[in-house]
């Protein structure tokens, strides 16, 4: 199936690693161009260079997303050396652990910042690139807008806010057929989530337990797998879908836990 991705230019925030990098390369494979933005330049570099390796288009903008001035830079930059951007995917986040006990407004207001805010602040400088190309947008959301974990507050409000975006900007950009779908992620294992179980009391334990209550097959979702979809609803062959949230995660969210 040809997506229609060629030379089209991609913007994946966090692109370097985990789930991000998987979207890049998969982008890059389909003959798309991407463009990675992160805040660790090392990283950054490291995936265009394994992209370039394998005969991919990539380059990269060191950026720290929190930052408005450094979500404009990475549209000014992508504008500037391709003259274009077709698509958007907004997946840079972490989550956080500012809790409702254990956090303070100052800290919540950050985690905003870092979790949300950049979603917004990129899709607004990339707009009159997006409405001239009729291109379109993928958020990476969270399962725990939809499940709670607790003890995460800002990271929380940051993927049910991600949610609503989805279909208030799916609704806004109708008139210019720019479709904004996001997928959902619930178990994936990358440095982020490595780093989360860590700090758990009991890791192996825990993932273990969570792992046997993942209802097909019983194991995590692939980085790989979040981004067959997340390339999918880019391309042209999901033309008709918009304002979707659709869940990547073997039934975790949603399928009765009583079968697994
Ligand atoms: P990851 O392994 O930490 O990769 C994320 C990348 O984004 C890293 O390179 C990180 O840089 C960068 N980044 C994060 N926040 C940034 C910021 N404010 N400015 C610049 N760069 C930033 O994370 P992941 O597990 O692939 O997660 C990707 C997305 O999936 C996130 O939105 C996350 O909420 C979502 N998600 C993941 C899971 C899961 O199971 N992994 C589950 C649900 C949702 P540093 O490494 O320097 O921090």
């Amino acid at each position: 199936m040809d997506l229609g991705l060629q030379d089209k230019v991609v913007i994946v925030t966090g692109g370097a690693k985990g789930i991000g990098e998987a979207i890049s390369r998969l982008i890059a494979a389909e003959g798309g161009i991407v463009v990675i933005a992160g805040r660790n330049e090392a990283d950054n570099e490291k995936t265009v260079s394994a992209i370039r390796n394998a005969g991919g288009k990539a380059s990269s903008v060191q950026a720290e997303l929190g930052k408005v001035e450094d979500c404009k830079k990475v549209i000014d930059a992508a504008v500037k050396e391709y003259g274009r951007i077709d698509a958007l995917v907004n997946n840079a986040g972490a989550n956080d652990g500012v809790g409702l006990e254990s956090g303070s407004p100052e800290k919540f207001m950050a985690s905003l910042q870092n979790n949300l805010s950049h979603y917004y602040n990129l899709a607004h400088y990339a707009l009159p690139h997006l409405k001239a190309a009729k291109g379109n947008i993928v958020n990476i959301g969270s399962k725990v807008a939809a499940t709670g974990q607790g003890n995460t507050s800002g990271y929380a409000a940051s993927k049910g806010a991600i949610n609503a975006l989805t279909r208030e900007w799916a609704v806004e950009l109708l008139p210019f057929s720019i479709r904004v779908n996001t997928v959902i992620p619930a178990e994936v294992w990358t440095p982020l989530y490595e780093t989360w179980i860590q700090s758990l009391p009991n890791p192996e334990e825990k993932l273990a337990s969570i792992v046997s209550k993942i209802p097909l097959e019983q194991r995590m979702t692939t980085s790989e797998e979040i981004a067959g979809m997340t390339v999918f609803l880019l391309s042209a062959r999901s033309s008709h879908t918009t304002g979707q949230i659709v869940y990547v995660d073997g039934g975790y969210t949603h399928l009765d836990r009583s079968i697994s």
